[in-house]
């Protein structure tokens, strides 16, 4: 935990995201690497391995799925997200939101994270896929209007204090786009921030001293006609308030962008929520090791792993473990840049 870290110390995690094992499979101890955190997967963890990294002095986080709805929504079609044409969304590439208001969707998760948190004394949790259907992780996003569910459209109007007019889905949508464009993007953001709050107050009350962390889109405010914010629904303001950590995923290969950018991004993001390193909420970046689409080259990895590190970040960890542990150059990347930073905060 933060808490038992030396003020001095300006890096705090050298993590890495995805079960630990092949690493482990390879012979190393995590802390002989530099590595002092994993980030894996809620339905990955397990005693064992909790056990051992902990006897590595490894701290543990969950990263929590929290509003991809592949493996719900077949079976659940009252939670299945609308579009503005009154019919169920399709798949945006490989993710399926749901509709982020279903009452029997929000039980079903906030059980999980119950079921989670009681079974593991966990150092943190993660939310994973928390914005509205769409699909940010690719050169060209996929950016559809949603969701116009009844459960939505009622959300909206008591909330907002605006009566949608009668008549079919469809309708009604285009009435809200067009008069009302700003109150429902408001609305909009207000329900994400309200996930935020339900899960951090059932780490509260389970595991106090856990931390609440956030995998994001790490678009700026203008990228793609400002979609983070009016289509994702993540608005920074409201967030903060909530998030202890924030984890952009500056996945430059996937996202077509130039090493050097992950850099240059956290530094924006360093500024834009005023973020200190020494206080919360706080900022530990993912990067990209894992090649798809091509190869991040051992160079590469090695600028976005600094890169990471840019601004007020107090923090690093890549996706994936399997990525770094596939490649002994970019084991050796990570371990040259993990040792380092773990040299220079004991001196
Ligand atoms: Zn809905």
């Amino acid at each position: 935990m933060s808490c038992k870290q030396k003020s001095t110390e300006t890096i705090e995690i050298r993590g890495v995201y995805g079960n630990p094992k092949p690493l482990w499979d390879k012979g190393f101890n995590l802390n002989k690497l530099g590595v002092n955190a994993i980030f894996v997967h809620s339905g990955s963890i397990n005693h064992d391995m909790v056990n051992r990294a902990r006897s590595e002095e490894v701290m543990v986080y969950a990263e929590f799925a929290t509003l991809n709805g592949i493996n719900y929504v077949e079976t659940h079609p009252e939670a299945w997200a609308i579009n503005e044409k009154g019919e169920k969304v399709k798949a945006a590439s490989w993710f399926m939101g749901v509709c982020t208001t279903e009452p029997g969707f929000r039980q079903y998760r906030f059980g999980q994270l119950r079921d989670l948190l009681l079974e593991y004394d966990l150092d943190g949790v993660w939310m994973d896929y928390v914005h509205w259907h769409a699909q940010f992780e690719e050169p060209e996003p996929i950016l559809p209007e949603t969701c116009f569910c009844d459960n939505c459209l009622d959300g909206f109007s008591k909330e907002s204090r605006i009566e949608i007019p009668e008549g079919i889905t469809s309708e009604k949508s285009l009435w809200i786009l067009n008069h009302h464009d700003e109150s429902w993007r408001n609305w909009r953001c207000k329900v994400i921030y309200d996930w935020t709050y339900e899960i951090k107050s059932i780490i509260k009350e389970i595991r106090p001293n856990a931390l609440l962390g956030l995998y994001h889109c790490p678009w700026d405010d203008q990228e793609f006609n400002s979609a983070r914010r009016r289509i994702l629904g993540l608005d920074y303001n409201l967030l903060k308030e909530t998030i202890d950590v924030f984890s952009p995923m500056v996945y430059h290969g996937r996202m077509g962008r130039e090493p050097d950018w992950v850099k240059e991004n956290i530094q924006w993001f360093s500024n834009r929520l005023n973020i200190k390193k020494d206080s919360y909420p706080k900022l530990w970046p993912i990067v990209q090791a894992y090649n798809n689409p091509g190869v991040i080259s051992n160079e590469e990895f090695e600028i976005v792993l600094k890169g990471g590190l840019a601004g007020e970040s107090s923090g690093v960890m890549m996706f994936t473990t399997s990525a770094v542990a596939d490649d002994k150059g970019k084991t050796e990347v990570m371990k040259k840049v993990y040792t380092n930073l773990m040299e220079k905060s004991r001196n």
